[in-house]
């Protein structure tokens, strides 16, 4: 039976509100799986699993007698950010707003959902995962951690995020990389303070930590290559000094982005080298904590010609781009490729969408239907009925 797609637009808008109203840190969505699992048992999936890796929620749904596989992904959890926005779905929660768009992806894969529920149109199985903590880049991992790949194996993965600046109706995306690693890094330097006036008598850190922040940006300028690609930025020193007194501690504090793993591990190895060098010459000590908080997420490049041509039956194919360059920021969704193929890829939220992570954003209602016909008609395509 053909789903009325108005009708479907109004209930996917009544449920991105109903979230959006009652944001969730990750892993505590428990009032959104709740929410999720409950949609999914209502549109009479094969089997509703709760509690996969947290808050995670998988959805089965098998069709024909096809023995593959596909999975399709949403994130379910929010910021800690208070809401400026004064629209009549605005948070609840003080202090936590759906501030990157997860109310909307996780209104699309229901949508999504209920449409291959109800019209079916293809022959295989399909998992429909409700993925917690994708800020924290944690909640993937803990996913997988639960036998996600065991429990419900699948051969391919599709994901999709809102986009601001890109207008709605609009998809993007490309092979390769797209999204970047985020790696985080602490150096402490220690020494001995004492009195300003008096600095020879110690050994104060604030000139070496100056001295080591300058040289920091040789990292990138000096030591990667001109076509590789990263970017080192130091966003804190803080010290134990005091108008009159030198620090005998010094703590600085960034976060490094890039494309590969090989960059990635050139930029602590030379991080590493340079803090020891910059210590010896200061004649104090220092420890680099260097950690990998999101790796590279890497298209599947046979894959994303499947994901556009999907996308052209859905958008107007003059919308259906090639995504200029990758993106600096990082996904979580990168985890799953590293077990198998999949895409990720970009839906417009409009020219006049509020930036991700600012406090007047708002998912554009607008975009709901084209993703979850998207996540529809990649499912078809990968999975086709049996003639
Ligand atoms: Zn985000
Ligand atoms: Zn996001």
């Amino acid at each position: 039976m053909t789903i009325d797609l108005k009708d479907l637009h109004r209930d996917m808008t009544a449920w991105r509100h109903d979230l959006h109203a009652h944001p969730e840190f990750g892993f505590e969505e428990k009032r959104t799986s709740s929410f999720v699992a409950a949609k999914l048992l209502e549109f009479n999936l094969d089997g509703v699993a709760e509690g996969v890796g947290g808050t995670g929620v998988v959805g089965t749904l098998k069709r024909g007698t096809g023995n593959r596989a596909i999975a399709l992904r949403a994130d379910m959890d929010a910021l800690r950010i208070n809401e400026q926005g004064d629209h009549a779905h605005r948070s609840q929660n003080p202090g936590v707003m759906h501030a990157c768009g997860h109310d909307g992806h996780t209104a699309m894969l229901l949508g999504a959902a209920r449409i291959l529920a109800q019209e079916g149109g293809f022959d295989g199985t399909v998992h429909f995962i409700f993925q917690p903590a994708e800020e924290w880049g944690k909640g993937a991992l803990a996913m997988l951690d639960d036998g996600l790949l065991q429990r419900f194996p699948f051969e391919e993965i599709y994901g999709l995020h809102n986009l601001p600046g890109l207008p709605v109706g609009h998809f993007e995306t490309r092979a390769g990389a797209i999204m970047s690693a985020e790696d985080n890094f602490e150096i402490v330097l220690k020494g001995v303070g004492g009195h300003a006036a008096r600095p020879h008598w110690g050994n104060e850190v604030l000139v070496a930590a100056c001295a080591l922040v300058t040289s920091l940006q040789t990292i990138v300028s000096r030591r990667l290559s001109p076509t590789d690609v990263g970017v080192v930025s130091v966003t804190e020193l803080i010290t134990d000094g005091t108008r009159n007194a030198l620090p005998g501690l010094a703590r600085i504090l960034g976060d490094a982005r890039s494309f590969h793993p090989k960059i990635s591990a050139t930029i602590e190895k030379q991080m590493r080298t340079i803090a020891e060098g910059i210590a010896l010459a200061h004649n104090v000590t220092a420890e680099v904590t260097y950690t990998r908080e999101f790796i590279p997420l890497l298209n599947d490049a046979i894959l994303v010609e499947e994901a556009f041509a999907a996308a052209r039956t859905v958008f107007d194919p003059g919308e259906v781009r090639v995504a200029d360059e990758p993106m600096t920021g990082s996904e979580d969704f990168a985890r799953f490729l590293q077990h198998v193929p999949g895409v990720f890829a970009f839906v417009g939220n409009g020219r006049d969408s509020a930036p991700l992570h600012n406090p007047q954003f708002d998912f554009n209602d607008q975009g709901l239907l084209d993703g979850a016909r998207f996540h529809a008609a990649i499912v078809r395509q990968r999975l086709p009925p049996s003639a």
